[in-house]
């Protein structure tokens, strides 16, 4: 176990970790930062949309999360368990504790796809599909192409879900093919 400090702690190295990051080192290069993430593999997810479409491959939108770490960072591969925030410290899996001035907290939302009975299922096979999973929207792009005639149908859910727009951009772009 150990003990760190940093001027800023940022919990997800997702797009909006890293890009909280590069934001505050672009207006204050002597911000000593740690990036805390336990993911070495980072996706790209609005693109996830494009690949249903047949805009983007899957693979342009995953890269390694090394490489995408601000170069003036610390990345700390763990998970974080608990925020004492009246300490002004995190504790990581590892057992280690950091220590923050500021905290930001960018873990994404997790995905409930129990939430829906059969879903699981389902997914993936006999045409259901959804762009919310980056080994699937390859899959919306086949079955768009395959589609000459019949009926599809699209659901959006309620909030919160990520990006409000993703589920009606995946039918404006797959009626564009159509059409
Ligand atoms: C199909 C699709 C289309 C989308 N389109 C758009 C769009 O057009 N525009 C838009 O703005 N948004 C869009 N979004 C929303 C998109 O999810 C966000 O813009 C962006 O990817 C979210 O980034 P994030 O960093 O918040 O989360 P994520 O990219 O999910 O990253 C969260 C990170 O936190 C880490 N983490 C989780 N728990 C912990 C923990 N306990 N300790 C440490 N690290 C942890 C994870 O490992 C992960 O790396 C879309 C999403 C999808 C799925």
């Amino acid at each position: 176990m150990s003990n760190k400090k940093y001027d800023v702690v940022i919990i997800g190295a997702g797009s909006a970790g890293i890009a909280s990051a590069s934001s505050l080192l672009k207006r204050r290069a002597d911000l000593n930062i740690a990036l805390i993430d336990p993911s070495a593999d980072h996706y790209y997810q609005p693109g996830w949309t494009m690949v249903g479409g047949g805009v983007f491959s899957a693979e342009s939108t995953h890269k390694k999360t090394a490489e995408l770490i601000p170069a003036k960072c610390t990345w700390l591969q763990d998970s974080v368990t608990d925020i004492e925030g009246s300490i002004n410290q995190v504790v990581l899996k590892s057992g280690d504790i950091v220590e923050y001035e500021q905290l930001i907290v960018a873990p994404g939302l997790k995905l409930d796809w129990a939430g829906v009975e059969g879903l699981e299922e389902a997914l993936g096979n006999n045409g259901v599909t959804s762009n919310y999973r980056y080994d699937l929207a390859p899959y919306t792009w086949e079955l768009v192409q395959k589609l000459d005639s019949g009926k599809a149908i699209f659901t959006q859910p309620p909030m919160p879900i990520k990006c409000a727009g993703a589920p009606q951009k995946a039918l404006y772009l797959s009626a564009s093919e159509w059409l």
